[in-house]
């Protein structure tokens, strides 16, 4: 019998913080599930949704308040899907996702020795996000555009991400006051009317630069002209203001098409000595000061000494991989997006690398097959999305036998998953530095460094 029923009210003391920041109380060992609410609180709870293991139930009420309890800074932290974690400390925050690693390590990797250092967090962790991806719509005859609330596709509204550059506010506010004038009509989802989708704004964290991208349903945008006379008006530092055409019904961001409206095609920005052009759609880290952090980890443990060749799975613009060119005697890299190879050669080029190789095509394809043709690799670098690894890949690894692999992950539990199967394998995880990419949100990074 579950202790509790849907309805019910009462009052629970919460023990923990599930990996995606609801609090955590338990009734006669029944886990509810409490949105908001912090560890070691106690609080009054409604209870909303029972299943058989576990259920669900809203803060009603806080009777013990957590030290770590702040005042959200964001007015719109309550429906935004944006963050999870304005309502605890920066410094609870960093405790927090110590202890998710600490958990996947101990439970998912039954690696409950392994070295995890502390968190390495920012100084001001706010504002630090270099890509802002603004959806617009309608809401009851009124311009709208922020952010989706939680597993939706409606609009939080608001005038100010405290995530996001103080440009990207400038540029939200002052097209939403405009955007009717301009007789330019948010698009809606629902009905697939209207023309604008998304605005895009990326800027170089180092040079400055800024690219505004507009999404519209169709290319025919006899506005164009208006929209960036506005832009330009809200911006003066703008540097580049790019049309991308979406006419399809997805929640996908950007279409194939991207044309130029204004100034130049890209931006170009630089992490540590190393230098990248940008453009619309290139995929690009979005907090470029935890990334210098975080690739440093992993120059680190790769412990080059300028005689190695080192492999770069999963390698994106290059990024890493340009990294560690910086130190190696070689990188390949590989990679599934061939519009993400073609950046990363060109970024290659532009700092004059010559020690470099990029290839598109899944990893675990084309690492065999290099292995094969007697490339070899020192030291082997993976930065796999959040389902992890692919098992070939692991496989050929452990076949290999690289002396080093440094694993940078997105995911705590795929990692841990992965790093069982090395361990299993023959390697052992000597250290895990996980590192705070996105600020008052629950995802953190990793980067573990394992030797044979
Ligand atoms: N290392 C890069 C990007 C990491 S994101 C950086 O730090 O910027 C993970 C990348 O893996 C994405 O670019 C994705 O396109 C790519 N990817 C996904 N599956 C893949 C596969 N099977 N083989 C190679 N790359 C893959």
């Amino acid at each position: 019998m579950k202790p509790v029923t849907k309805n019910d009210r009462l009052s629970v003391y919460v023990e923990d913080l599930t990996h995606d920041g609801a609090g955590v109380a338990k009734v006669e060992g029944y886990p509810l599930f409490i949105k908001d609410a912090l560890p070691g609180e106690t609080v009054t709870v409604h209870v909303l949704k029972t299943l058989k293991s576990y259920g669900f139930a809203k803060l009603i009420s806080i009777e013990e308040k957590s030290v770590d309890r702040i005042d959200a800074p964001c007015p719109v932290f309550e429906i935004c899907g944006g963050c999870q974690l304005q309502h605890l400390s920066y410094a609870g925050q960093l405790k927090y996702k110590e202890k998710v690693v600490r958990d996947a390590m101990a439970r998912l990797g039954k690696l409950p020795d392994v070295p995890v250092h502390p968190v390495k967090g920012m100084d001001n962790p706010w504002r630090y996000r270099n890509k802002s991806q603004i959806p617009f719509g309608m809401d009851d005859g009124r311009v709208v555009a922020g952010f989706y609330q939680p597993r939706s596709h409606r609009i939080a509204d608001t005038d100010i991400c405290l995530i996001q550059t103080p440009e990207a506010d400038t540029l939200m506010a002052s097209l939403k006051r405009n955007l009717q004038d301009m007789g330019i009509e948010p698009y809606e989802e629902k009905t697939h009317r209207g023309m604008l989708r998304h605005v895009v704004l990326r800027k170089g964290r180092v040079t400055g630069e800024l690219m505004v991208v507009l999404v519209t349903k169709k290319q025919k945008f006899p506005q164009a002209e208006r929209a960036v006379e506005a832009i330009r008006a809200a911006l003066p530092d703008v540097t580049s203001i790019m049309q991308n055409v979406n006419g399809d019904k997805t929640n996908v961001i950007f279409g194939n098409d991207t044309i130029n409206l204004w100034g130049k095609d890209i931006i170009e920005d630089r992490i540590g000595d190393v230098r990248f052009e940008i453009s619309a759609r290139s995929f690009y880290q979005v907090n470029p000061e935890q990334t210098e952090v975080l690739y440093g980890q992993a120059l680190d443990y790769a412990g080059l000494t300028g005689s190695e060749t080192v492999i770069d799975a999963y390698c994106g613009i290059g990024t890493i991989s340009l990294f560690l060119a910086q130190r190696a005697k070689f990188v390949m890299g590989v990679e599934i997006v061939p519009q993400a190879i073609e950046d990363a050669k060109r970024n290659a080029d532009l700092n004059g690398f010559t020690n470099t190789l990029f290839e598109a095509g899944p990893a675990e394809e084309v690492i065999p097959r290099w292995y094969k043709d007697g490339k070899e690799a020192d030291v082997l670098v993976v930065d796999p999305p959040r389902k992890g690894c692919d098992e070939a890949l692991l496989q050929t690894m452990l076949e290999q036998k690289p002396q080093r692999i440094v694993y940078v992950s997105c995911n705590p539990a795929t990692l841990a998953r992965d790093l069982r199967i090395l361990e299993d394998g023959g390697y052992r995880t000597q250290e895990v530095q996980p590192v705070d990419m996105f600020p008052q949100t629950t995802h953190v990074e990793c980067v573990a460094w394992l030797t044979r």
